[in-house]
């Protein structure tokens, strides 16, 4: 059931709900909030310039930075888009200050995403200790599979997670090298922020970082959990 919209409660009507569709689901995942987990594999991290024995940081991308491609947009104002795998993780429930040996209770599936990010504009606001949300939080800066509920693909704690671009592979790991388990990740999250079912967790990316050009042809995976296919819009 649809319910109508009580009009008279806004000035005008409300941006429409960013949805992920469900494999095997007629109904969609409603999103919430976008969060994301940095530099959560050792060997991304140093290729980022840090130790890899850094406590987990967050940052966060729009809800409705979500988009399910084929086609994803390439940005404006950037000369260094590039590409970051990552497992997805969505929940169905929501806590604060959630226990690790608790935090998979919150799952209600996993995906494979890419968190976009303008290289170049990032670069600088760490040069000049600025926030990144002009270089990670943009418009579909969020390519995304279908999710799996987890009653389907399980916790993938030992999991093959790569990315190629035109048929070249170029990011390639494991989720079991996450420095931060998914339950580490989500139970830390859970101190700074209330989770609230409809939240997405980017969990980090592996190795391999690197750019993406106009009509670029991008193909990732969770193994055993999710593919993602897409191309870079044509300038
Ligand atoms: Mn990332």
């Amino acid at each position: 059931m649809i319910a109508a919209v009580d009009e008279s409660r806004y000035v005008f009507a409300p941006a429409a709900q960013p949805v992920v569709p469900v494999a095997g689901e007629a109904g969609g995942f409603p999103v919430h909030r976008i969060y994301c987990v940095g530099q959560n594999y050792r060997e991304h991290a140093r290729e980022m310039g840090d130790s890899g024995r850094e406590p987990p940081f967050f940052f966060a991308k729009p809800a409705d930075a979500v988009c399910p491609g084929p086609v994803v947009p390439y940005p404006p104002l950037t000369q260094n888009l590039h590409h970051e795998v990552e497992l997805v993780v969505a929940l169905g429930l929501g806590g604060a200050d959630v226990a690790a040996e608790r935090a998979l209770e919150l799952v209600y599936g996993y995906t494979v995403g890419v968190d976009l990010t303008r290289r170049d504009l990032q670069a600088a606001a760490r040069q000049a200790g600025r926030p990144w949300t002009t270089a990670k939080g943009f418009d579909r800066s969020a390519p995304l599979a279908p999710l799996q509920p987890v009653a389907r693909c399980g916790h993938p704690r030992n999991a093959a997670i790569r990315l190629s671009v035109n048929g070249m592979l170029r990011q390639q790991g494991n989720t079991a090298d996450m420095t931060w388990s998914v339950a580490e990740v989500l139970a830390e999250l859970s101190r700074y922020f209330e989770l609230a079912a409809g939240d997405l967790v980017f969990t980090g990316t592996p190795p391999g970082i690197g750019p993406l050009a106009p009509g670029d042809h991008v193909e990732c995976e969770v193994e055993g959990v999710a593919r993602l296919e897409f191309r870079m819009e044509a300038r």
